[in-house]
């Protein structure tokens, strides 16, 4: 292999690009990326990097820098869109991005990495100032630019509150919970759900966090559905519509009788979770995957013959848990991203005679800040069910401090923690006993 074409200039792109030259690949990359910022990382845009002036610009937030960088010797295409792939030829047309694309290149290339990642959802058509969806540094910073100013009015008693709705309670919506309130902001949380992240959590320990919220004043609606914003088009945003919703077997529903309640709000963050970015590959020949989104790629995180997917846009076959699947963590675009052009780098194809590494079989790991409370998640706790049981391993869920082993069918499924972070390291390996990889 003497080129390769990494497209999505993000963690999975540039964890790659590292991991080629550390393992000693002199060949020519080619990293492609629609945004103009070099890779940079983005947990911190919805914690530190939402209050905190000192990430005006996205420099503190790069993942490799200066030198570092440099010594890559990567060929860059920042600000440039893969518009096409020719499966066959592998060749990557890409477009300089802009308002309409006119300059547009091919690059021919002996293996190419996809970690185009994913973009957030808008749930609104309705073209209103003040409502935002969180997923780039520039949405960042739009945003903190909306929260210092609503947060300055209320201090200088300009106002007397100032109120910022987020539709969803997934990690993202509770961080920008944390963050607003943490600014002195009037804060309304809004869930379809019976408890914040019920889904993968659970009813119980949803409601910890559900406390969590409450304890620091946060207005949590909980089986709660936005119907529409209220508002002018194109004025700004000035509340949302509420109704009860119930969910159940499908996708549940609103109660026939239910009355529509207004909800005054001076910004509103959407925060119902991603999609991958993979619709350019429409028509390219690589299968996509209907359930999981993303595209699908066998064990080894390839959809082609020396074509590998890595990070929040590959789903592929983890066969520790048997099962197709998506994960959007850092953790795993770094493990997945490394794994993905070590394979290439060998190869590239799905045959273990060729001497290709184990499958790429990782137990998903998750962590996420709130307030001044730490959350950690190792595994999948309802991987074969849509109940979740768990056992405290330490701790107490009342002192809003303790581990917990989730199970099921006899095996342990998952390890949380609140607060407790070490917990959830050193007890691991109860996961890998009960899931033994090769199975
Ligand atoms: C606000 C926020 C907070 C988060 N917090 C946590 C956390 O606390 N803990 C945790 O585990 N995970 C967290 N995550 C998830 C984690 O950041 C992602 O899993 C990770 O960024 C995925 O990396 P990626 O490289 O696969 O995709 P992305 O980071 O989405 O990058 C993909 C890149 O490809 C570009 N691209 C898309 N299409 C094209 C195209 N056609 N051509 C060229 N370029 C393209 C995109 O613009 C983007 O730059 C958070 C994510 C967000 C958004």
């Amino acid at each position: 292999m003497d080129s390769i074409c990494i497209v999505g200039a993000s963690l999975a792109g540039i964890r790659a690009a590292q991991t080629l030259r550390s393992d000693g690949f002199s060949g020519q990359i080619v990293l492609v990326g629609d945004e103009l910022e070099k890779p940079y990382d983005r947990p911190p845009l919805s914690k530190e990097a939402l209050f905190d002036p000192a990430y005006n610009e996205g420099e503190p937030l790069y993942l490799v820098k200066g030198q570092d960088y440099d010594a890559l010797e990567l060929e860059e295409r920042l600000g440039w869109r893969a518009t096409s792939l020719n499966v066959e030829e592998r060749i990557v047309e890409i477009g300089e991005v802009g308002e309409t694309i006119t300059k547009t290149e091919q690059i021919q290339t002996d293996a190419i990495l996809l970690a185009t990642g994913a973009r957030a959802i808008n749930i609104f058509r309705e073209n209103l100032a003040g409502v935002y969806t969180l997923r780039s540094f520039e949405d960042c910073v739009v945003i903190r630019h909306e929260l210092l100013a609503l947060a300055e009015q209320v201090e200088s008693k300009q106002a007397k509150s100032k109120r910022v709705a987020i539709v969803g309670a997934g990690f993202i919506g509770c961080e920008v919970a944390a963050v607003a309130r943490w600014l002195g902001l009037e804060v309304s949380l809004i869930e379809m759900a019976s408890q914040p992240l019920s889904r993968v959590l659970g009813e119980e320990i949803g409601a910890c966090v559900a406390d969590i919220h409450r304890e620091k004043g946060v207005d949590v609606h909980l089986n709660t559905m936005v119907e529409g914003l209220i508002g002018e088009e194109p004025n700004r945003v000035e509340g949302l519509y509420l109704v009860p919703f119930v969910a159940g077997e499908g996708n549940g529903a609103t109660p026939k009788t239910a009355e529509k309640e207004e909800l005054p709000a001076d910004l509103v963050i959407v925060g119902v979770g991603a999609t991958p970015n993979i619709e350019w590959l429409e028509g390219s020949g690589l299968a996509l995957d209907e359930e999981n989104k993303g595209v699908l790629c066998d064990e080894y995180c390839l959809a082609a013959e020396n074509i590998a997917c890595a990070g929040d846009m590959a789903s592929w076959m983890n066969l520790r848990y048997k099962k197709q699947m998506r994960v959007e963590h850092w953790d795993n675009a770094i493990e997945q991203s490394k794994f993905a052009v070590r394979n290439l780098l060998a190869g590239g194809t799905s045959s273990k005679s060729k001497g290709i590494q184990e499958p790429f079989a990782p137990i998903p790991w998750f962590w996420s800040d709130q307030y001044e409370h730490k959350i950690q998640l190792s595994g999948i706790p309802s991987i074969d069910s849509k109940t979740v049981e768990f056992e405290i391993l330490d701790g107490s869920i009342e002192e809003k401090k303790f581990a917990a082993v989730f199970k099921q069918n006899g095996k342990v499924t998952g390890i949380f923690g609140l607060n407790t972070p070490r917990l959830v390291m050193t007890n691991r390996h109860l996961i890998e006993s009960d899931f033994p990889f090769p199975p």
